[in-house]
């Protein structure tokens, strides 16, 4: 068994996060290849590396001096070298990657080095092999990364070294110019070693135990997802739960290599695990059919009339998604009635065009009456084992309904493991409360 491990910047944060990590990779032989991130904030007000090294580069560009600044940057990890007991020369690394910088030097060459330097104390501490992302992870002039070339070089060097641990984040051009991913790109690194090294599993180490079934800030310590499928993370992540972004693993995905989300402060916690799909689903999954609720506030709707439309009703919705469409608004759903149809929205999509938008709606003579409420939100219960069960959303909008919670909109996606619904906005918090209780607890 191989297992590929990714550590946040809240896990490399300082001496005693590295301890944690430390403990966590030995107490698993099979865990070979480490990739970290820069170190993050200690506590809330302290500073993310990466962030700084970003303002070292406005600095550069602006012709101001940046000493200050490095000099945080270097107490940062002098300190972790010093308490870990570590012999690399840390200060020495600094002041060489920053030696010849100058107005031409680019961003994406300065905030690597965050990931750089953690990298080799990391691999010093843990007695593993320093292996730069320059070495093998190799960017496409397009942007794109050269798989085929970056996954050969990394096997390559993993058959040497047997051990290792690599930064995240940046890679580089065939020139040898760095590149980085977009913010947060370490979790692609991880990804992309994972399945390069066609590893059994996934880790990656963060601070939470998991991805939550609900966000905390509305249900106090909500249970933590134990399985959760890539189509499921998918509609939860668009939906505004602040998980793992399911493009950034999908290297692993396409290997089918499951994810785990770990907690580096609770390590014993067995975390979530995202996978394609799961054989044997366990009782207690099976009974609890929802695996996540999430939302977003702040819809609108324009509700479209029209006596005995029958077969008009297409060329009618054509008609007004075109208007849609004009006004540049995204489209989120459209319910529909016998002799109506709504159209959902995002409200500050429409900002003040409001009133050209219904005028230009209230002016076609196809629809009889059309009316726009605003101040909706969406909800969506999310679960694997609704699908092609029945009774599910009766069990829904009956504890809605109990609990005196008008819906607006439904909406079921046509994999059935989505129910969309529409309350408003004062409704929102007290609609997902509701869900929870009554279907997840
Ligand atoms: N250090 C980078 C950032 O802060 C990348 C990462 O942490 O994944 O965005």
């Amino acid at each position: 068994m191989l297992k590929v491990l990714k550590f946040g910047g809240s896990s490399v944060a300082d001496s005693k996060q590295f301890a944690k990590v430390k403990a966590i990779v030995e107490s698993d032989p099979e865990r070979e290849v480490v990739v970290v991130s820069a170190p993050g904030k200690r506590q809330s007000g302290d500073n993310k590396i990466t962030d700084l090294l970003y303002l070292i580069h406005a600095h550069i560009k602006y012709g101001v001096a940046f000493d200050t600044i490095l000099g945080m940057i270097k107490d940062r990890y002098e300190e972790i070298a010093e308490e870990c007991g570590l012999k690399t020369d840390i200060a020495s690394v600094i002041d060489e990657s920053f030696a010849g910088v100058n107005k031409r030097t680019t961003s994406d060459y300065i905030a690597s080095r965050g990931e750089y330097f953690c990298a080799i104390l990391m691999a010093e501490y843990l007695g593993y092999k320093f292996v730069d992302a320059t070495e093998w992870l190799v960017f496409d002039y397009n942007g794109k990364v050269d798989r085929k070339t970056s996954d050969a070089k990394l096997r390559e060097l993993k058959e040497i070294y047997g051990r290792i641990v690599t930064p995240g984040f940046y890679g580089a051009y065939p020139s040898g110019e760095i590149r980085v991913f977009p913010r947060g790109g370490s979790d692609i690194t991880g990804a992309i070693v994972a399945a390069a090294l066609e590893a059994d599993i996934y880790e990656n180490w963060t601070d939470v135990s998991g991805i939550l079934m609900v966000d905390p800030k509305i249900v106090k310590d909500p249970k933590t997802i134990a399985r959760v499928t890539y189509d499921e993370l998918r509609e939860l992540s668009y939906m505004g739960a602040s998980v793992l972004h399911e493009d950034t693993v999908f290297p692993v995905r396409l290997k089918d290599i499951p994810v785990n989300i770990r907690n580096t402060n609770e390590p014993d916690a067995p975390g979530t695990i995202i996978g394609e799909k799961f054989e044997d689903e366990l009782k207690e999954e099976h009974e609890r059919f929802i695996t996540g609720i999430a939302g977003k506030r702040n819809f609108s709707i324009v509700n479209i009339y029209k006596s005995r439309i029958g077969e008009a009703k297409i060329g009618l919705l054509r008609q007004v998604l075109e208007v849609f469409d004009r006004y540049d608004i995204p489209v989120e759903q459209i319910p529909s009635g016998v002799d109506s149809f709504s159209v959902v929205f995002p409200t500050d999509s429409m900002q003040a065009r409001k009133y050209d938008l219904m005028h230009e709606l209230t002016e076609n003579e196809s629809i009889d009456n059309c009316e726009l409420t605003e101040g909706i939100s969406l909800i969506a219960i999310v679960g694997r084992q609704m699908a092609y069960r029945t009774g599910i959303s009766g069990k829904i909008f009956k504890a809605l309904g109990d609990n005196k919670i008008n819906i607006r909109t439904i909406e079921q996606g046509a994999d059935e493991i989505n129910i969309m619904i529409g309350v408003y906005n004062e409704d929102f918090e007290r609609a997902i409360r509701v869900l929870y209780d009554s279907f997840a607890r």
